[in-house]
């Protein structure tokens, strides 16, 4: 199975990508173009990523004493990736970039997702890179983002802390300014740092010439405390080695320690690490403190950072749904092979066939069960309909950086309230997705001889980390949907009604479209019903629940608009891929979408079932 058609029916007969090489940042490109990119990365991806999926995984990351080991493959796939622009994709040909739309590098990197997700593509370091482009000073863009797109150096973001997950405002990493003329470093002014920061990805390795930690630490008021809060929070550029203004490695190693790695359930290709910043295991200068560049304005960290962050939510939910469309074509596969049972009602000449035990009847293979389908088709609408988002998202995401005003500034608000959608859902139903894979292959799937185990394992992630399912959902109807009065969801609503009115045209979607109209009054109405007593505590009791009808019925029209697209490309529906397309839409909207009234009931009725048990009762 092929990743290609579907993404190149979504890419140009359905999002019109073709379309942006008429803006001026894009004039250079044309479909030869974006399909040169797609060609190299599906090759690479091939070659040196998806043979090695299972190495990566059986050989975990470990420490011997000096150095963070990585398997050999590791090292091979991550050279190809550099090699091949990947890193700087969308930057500017100033910057060594191809000026290539996010829509395009967005698509382009679902194939090293699909093939090896955790042996990884970079996000990181391009998420990193980005991120300096935007807040940092001419140095800090030359001297750390400049050499993090070339490949030489990679990047991490440091959040976390053992006891400051969620809830960043707790963080205790501490900058002090670094003694006389600190404010006049080349590189920035110049910062102590000490602290632990925990679960933090590709910390430690040596497949760089150098590690670009991005560290959120509070800068402690006259007083010497920290300031509570996110507002005391500042970001920082550590580089593992210290590097001088022309980039180059001074030999002098700064004060960051791998205190150790954790062992995961899945994504076992990258190093997760507990790293000591400042602790004394590397003094610089003969002092204890990691030395750290200071990125924007002080105390204006977490909002630098945020900007980073939404960047690694699409990747998030990319990621998610590559793995579930890994699993889907993995259990397609096996279910068009593997012969067992018998059809129920074939006839029979002992009358037992209506239940298909009739043993003197031949097998038949478990594709032709209809069970089997169900879980297929499940898979497919969950994990086409999720890359539908992403790219969908990734286009808002082009649309913000180089549309009209008015249309970038929509752009910009849609994806404030899609954003914990497109990292969320396919999380959620991806993973989901992973899941009937494995029950598509019976006993087998629940082995390591085949590889829908891992893709499960490896999505487990994908809810927790960027903000867990709890975090995102509370950001969701706590904010994106109130904010600037609401726009962003009328926005959306727009929309949905637009895909509605052309839908209802169709006798084949008609119902669909009606199905959809209800699903948007009701979320809009439980939104209202939500925020009815004013009350923070009962609005947010059912934040999960209202991200996850929020998600289908977006989800939903997601569908509806890719329907009328097919429809639209292969008026005859002869093509087996419309067949399939008008399936799964007709699957999400049988199976799926009904789940919406019951999610809704809870926020509606502001149900404290769940917030009001006590304790003890538990
Ligand atoms: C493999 C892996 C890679 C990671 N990579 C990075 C990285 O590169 N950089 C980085 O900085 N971090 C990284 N993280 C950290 C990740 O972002 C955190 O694990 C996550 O934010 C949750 O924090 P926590 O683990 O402390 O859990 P907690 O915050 O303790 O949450 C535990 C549970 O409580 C819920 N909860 C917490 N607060 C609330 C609330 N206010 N309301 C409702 N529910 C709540 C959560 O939803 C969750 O279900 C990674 C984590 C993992 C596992």
């Amino acid at each position: 199975m092929s990743l290609r058609p579907t993404l190149d029916f979504l890419l140009y007969d359905w999002l019109q990508a073709e379309s942006l090489n008429q803006r001026g940042r894009f004039a250079d490109h044309s479909r030869e173009t974006f399909d040169a990119v797609f060609d190299t990365c599906e090759r690479i991806a091939r070659e040196k990523y998806a043979p090695f999926n299972r190495t990566v995984d059986t050989q975990e990351p470990h420490f011997d004493g000096e150095k963070v080991i990585l398997p050999q493959a590791t090292h091979e796939a991550q050279k190809a990736y550099a090699a091949s622009g990947m890193l700087s994709a969308a930057q500017d040909y100033a910057m060594g970039g191809m000026q290539l739309p996010y829509t395009v590098e967005a698509a382009a990197n679902a194939f090293f997702a699909m093939a090896s997700v955790s042996i990884g593509s970079g996000l990181l370091t391009t998420g990193n890179a980005n991120l300096l482009m935007v807040h940092g000073t001419d140095a800090q863009k030359e001297v750390f983002a400049k050499n993090e797109f070339s490949g030489r150096f990679s990047g991490t973001m440091c959040l976390s802390e053992p006891q400051a997950g969620s809830s960043l405002s707790d963080v205790t990493t501490r900058a002090v300014p670094d003694g006389e003329g600190f404010e006049s470093d080349p590189l920035g002014p110049r910062y102590r740092l000490k602290g632990n920061k925990m679960w933090i990805s590709a910390g430690e390795h040596e497949l760089t010439d150098n590690i670009i930690h991005l560290v959120l630490a509070k800068i402690p008021g006259p007083d010497g405390k920290l300031i509570a809060g996110t507002r005391g929070i500042s970001l920082f550029i550590v580089p593992k080695k210290l590097v001088d203004e022309q980039g180059e490695l001074t030999g002098v190693r700064n004060d960051v320690a791998l205190a150790g790695l954790n062992h995961k359930l899945g994504w076992r290709g990258t190093t997760n690490t507990l790293l000591n910043f400042g602790e004394g295991k590397y003094p610089v200068k003969g002092e204890a403190g990691a030395v750290g560049y200071l990125v924007g304005q002080p105390h204006e960290g977490l909002r630098c950072m945020f900007h980073m962050m939404n960047e690694a939510r699409i990747g998030v939910g990319m990621a998610a749904t590559m793995l579930g469309m890994a699993g889907y074509y993995a259990s397609l596969d096996y279910a068009k092979n593997r012969p067992q049972g018998r059809p129920i009602g074939g006839g029979s000449k002992n009358g037992t066939g209506a239940v298909g035990k009739d043993a003197t009847q031949p097998q038949i293979r478990i594709i032709e069960h209809a069970d089997v389908k169900r879980m297929l088709l499940a898979q497919k609408a969950y994990c086409e309909g999720a890359l539908a988002l992403e790219l969908y998202c990734a286009r808002l995401v082009d649309e913000h950086h180089t549309g009209e005003a008015q249309a970038a500034d929509d752009a910009r608000l849609l994806l404030e309230v899609l954003t914990p959608i497109a990292k969320s859902w396919p999380s959620e139903w991806c993973l989901e997705a992973n899941s009937l894979a494995i029950q598509v292959h019976g006993g087998y799937g629940y082995t390591r001889d085949f590889p829908v185990e891992q893709y499960w394992r490896d999505n487990r992630l994908n809810m927790i980390h960027e903000g867990t399912h709890g975090i995102q959902a509370l950001d969701l109807l706590g904010r994106k949907v109130l904010m600037e009065g609401g726009r962003g969801l009328q926005l959306l609503a727009a929309l949905i009604n637009t895909t509605v009115e052309r839908a209802i045209q169709r006798p084949e979607l008609a119902a669909h479209a009606n199905a959809l109209a209800q699903a948007l009054q009701r979320v809009g109405s439980a939104t209202k019903a939500a925020w009815a007593t004013g009350q923070p505590g009962d609005a947010l009791a059912n934040a999960v629940p209202y991200m996850q009808a929020f998600g289908h019925t977006v989800l939903a029209w997601i569908w509806l608009d890719v329907a009328l697209a097919a429809l639209k490309r292969d008026a005859t529906k002869t093509i087996a891929a419309t067949t399939g397309k008008l399936g799964a839409a007709r699957y999400f909207y049988h199976y799926e979408l009904p789940k919406v009234a019951a999610w809704l009931k809870v926020v509606e009725n502001r149900d404290l079932t769940c917030a009001d048990l006590p304790e003890e009762a538990f």
